[in-house]
């Protein structure tokens, strides 16, 4: 066996129940031994290289460019919404999001505690602070029924409409679920629980393009939704991200907001607020038009990957196969295992390492980051827990 024990390594965990666990990785990614497999890898199988030199030749790279346009419209088709609104990266589209709802200054928004941490310095960049809240037990996202009962303690409803934070005195205006690695939140029940507390609801969306709750797709179930197409997401323009919503008034004043607030007219450089340069450039978006052909295809892909490691981690004593959650259709962006208890994962990453197999904890818990450590939350037992136990895996879509 190659693994050394020494003083200061010594494993932390029962090794025989690890050693079962390359060969069960190993037969989902039938590559040779020697060879890195990275977490997650972009694949340029379609038409990228023509629309993107299509924008170079043409000299429409930048700001304005016919890619924008069709990458919107798609995009609002595939998601079945009335509108979608390009944006630089999906940082800036939940940025988008909260500054469209007018949180500022005094504000909560309640993010999950387990999330990337985009979701929560989103909520920074509005001036407003963000409120933790708890997961599943068994799954990395948000539950429901814990923040109803939370905000039946907490929260009360004042004069003007606004839930408040009767410990704080905030208003907390939003909350933001997470779909994490694709896996939808119940977002009936989230609704639900918004309705009665009067907190909009914004999908962040970033990890589940593609993935459907009771055969609607998430970033739409929502005021807004937030997608993201980072390198590493299932597909990607590069970098770049998109607003969804449903009300084509936000939906202009989304558009406006990110593209500097520019009144069109006479003048050249009116602006009537505050704007951000969020916009995609086209090149982005030409590259982001050939994969969004592709996404159905990746996303059947993907759930082979995950039917298969599903199968392989099939009576396996140390770890389970994250499933997807009731009602719902995952786009496994990621997938992952979790173990059942502590003592496994930095052992575990160690050993896939080793054998140049890419893995990935799960995030830090917000709370424990040192700019978020004084935020309002929730007791994070399920998220603390789960923070020590899941591990992501390798979910390229080449890897079949
Ligand atoms: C990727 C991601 C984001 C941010 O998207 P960028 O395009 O990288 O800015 C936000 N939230 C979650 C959960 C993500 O995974």
């Amino acid at each position: 066996m190659a693994y050394t024990t020494s003083e200061h390594a010594a494993p932390l965990s029962d090794i025989s129940a690890l050693e079962d666990l390359l060969p069960r990785i190993r037969s989902v990614i039938q590559r040779p031994d020697s060879a890195f497999v990275p977490l997650h890898e972009p694949v340029f199988s379609g038409k990228e290289r023509e629309y993107v030199t299509d924008c170079i030749e043409t000299g429409w790279v930048s700001s304005v460019g016919s890619y924008v346009d069709r990458f919107e419209k798609e995009l609002a088709e595939f998601l079945g919404v009335k509108r979608v609104i390009a944006t630089v990266n999906g940082t800036a589209a939940l940025h988008l999001c909260l500054a469209a709802e007018g949180i500022s200054t005094g504000d909560e928004v309640l993010v999950p505690g387990l999330t990337f941490v985009a979701t929560a310095n989103a909520v920074s960049y509005t001036g407003a602070k963000p409120h933790f809240c708890e997961t599943d037990a068994e799954l990395p996202i948000l539950c429901p029924r814990k923040l109803e009962n939370y905000l039946d303690e907490i929260a009360t409803i004042g004069e003007d409409g606004y839930c408040v934070n009767s410990i704080t005195g905030n208003k907390i205006k939003a909350v933001v679920p997470m779909h994490c690695f694709g896996h939808p939140v119940d977002m009936d029940a989230l609704n639900t629980v918004a309705g009665k507390f009067n907190i909009t609801v914004i999908e962040d969306a970033a990890e589940s393009l593609g993935s459907t709750y009771k055969g609607r797709q998430t970033g739409g179930l929502a005021r807004m939704g937030a997608i993201s197409f980072n390198g590493n997401k299932i597909i990607t323009s590069g970098g770049g991200g998109a607003v969804a919503t449903n009300d084509t008034e936000l939906g202009d004043l989304l558009k406006h907001m990110s593209t500097t607030a520019k009144v069109s007219g006479e003048n050249f450089f009116d602006h009537d607020m505050v704007g951000y340069n969020y916009r995609l450039p086209n090149i982005n978006a030409a590259l982001g038009c050939a994969q969004l052909e592709q996404l159905t295809s990746y996303i059947e892909t993907k759930r082979q990957i995950a039917a298969r490691y599903r199968a392989a981690f099939d009576g396996y004593n140390a770890a389970e196969f994250l499933p997807e959650p009731e009602h719902t259709r995952s786009n496994y962006w990621l997938c992952a295992i979790r173990f059942n208890d502590d003592t496994f994962l930095q052992d575990a990453l160690r050993l896939t390492h080793e054998s140049n197999i890419m893995t990935r904890p799960v995030w830090t818990l917000m709370p424990d980051l040192p700019m978020y450590g004084n935020c309002p939350s929730m007791k994070l037992d399920n998220a603390r827990a789960l923070s020590r136990r899941i591990m992501t895996l390798p979910s390229s879509v080449n890897l079949l």
